[in-house]
């Protein structure tokens, strides 16, 4: 039965690639890719000798119509991306939507993503997740994205180019509380490969600290909001009282101490108080 096979493809080490999407990349008629050049030397790599046609964002109707027309003669077609698993935040999601719509199976044949590699290293126990992907470009749009997600208490997990890594994590640092963990992961599976930890309010210090941290490809993830229930009303009194004599961090570092409540919880109820 012709299918578009949607085959994740490795992030940088090429030892990921699954034993599965090897006999599908063979196997297929055709193979759409995002970036033709990048993707050969992947299948030179790995002894795949399928013809490439090019599906970018440039040539998306154009290409998910010549992918309809060879499903509909009886072909298989794949669809790999740069890197990971098409369709997280790259062109592949829009030309699965028109292949599903024109009636043909899809098929997914799983593997890496940046996203869950990450959250696998990253130790956060919260639970849930939620995939924010790109931040918008311009500042006010970027801002308004991350207040958006401000109160979310799932771990927030983002992608990040190099050209935009020291402006975003500017940002997340003013909008959300400094005090919240960040874990920043650059190059996975790569050479370069780095995991680093630490509170949001220190994130553009570690980034100026050493001209390499800013190179390569990022995923951040982002602890979420601490929980509101959990706030005793005796603590939101003390928080009340200190807010209206000192500065909100001192106020619930303050508020912390004398009430034994978490500081996170505190800091975030009193940026929500001042924020009205
Ligand atoms: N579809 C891909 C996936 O499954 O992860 C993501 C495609 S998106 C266009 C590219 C972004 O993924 C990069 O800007 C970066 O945020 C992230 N990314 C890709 N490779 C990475 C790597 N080796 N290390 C860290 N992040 C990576």
């Amino acid at each position: 039965m012709p299918a578009l096979y949607v085959v994740a493809t490795p992030l940088g080490n090429l030892g990921d690639i699954t034993v599965r999407a090897l006999e599908v990349l063979k196997r297929v008629d055709v193979i759409a890719a995002e970036d033709t050049r990048h993707s050969q030397r992947l299948l030179d790599a790995c002894g795949v000798r399928t013809r490439l046609i090019a599906l970018h964002e440039h040539n998306e109707q154009a290409a998910a119509g010549e992918v309809i027309r060879r499903l509909g003669g009886g072909q298989s077609v794949a669809l790999i991306t740069d890197a990971g698993t098409p369709a997280i935040s790259d062109p592949g999601a829009r030309a699965v939507a028109r292949v599903r719509g024109a009636g043909f199976r899809v098929v997914p044949v799983p593997g890496p993503s940046a996203a869950t590699a990450a959250l696998s290293v990253a130790g956060f126990d919260q639970g849930g997740f939620l995939f924010v992907g790109f931040l918008p470009a311009k500042p006010g749009a970027r801002r308004a994205a991350i207040e958006a997600v401000r109160a979310q208490t799932a771990t927030l997990v983002m992608y990040e180019s190099p050209h935009r890594i020291g402006e975003s994590l500017a940002d997340l640092a003013a909008v959300l509380e400094p005090e919240r963990a960040i874990v920043i992961a650059r190059e996975l599976t790569k050479l370069h490969e780095q995991v680093v930890r630490l509170p949001l309010g220190e994130a553009v210090a570690w980034l100026a600290s050493d001209p390499n941290h800013a190179r390569g490809e990022f995923v951040l993830l982002i602890e979420g909001a601490p929980p509101r229930e959990g706030l005793d009303p005796e603590a939101e009194r003390v928080l009340d009282l200190l807010l209206a004599e000192l500065p909100l961090k001192t106020a619930a570092r303050l508020a912390a101490e004398i009430t034994g409540q978490a500081r996170n919880a505190l800091y975030a109820r009193a940026l929500e108080l001042k924020r009205g």
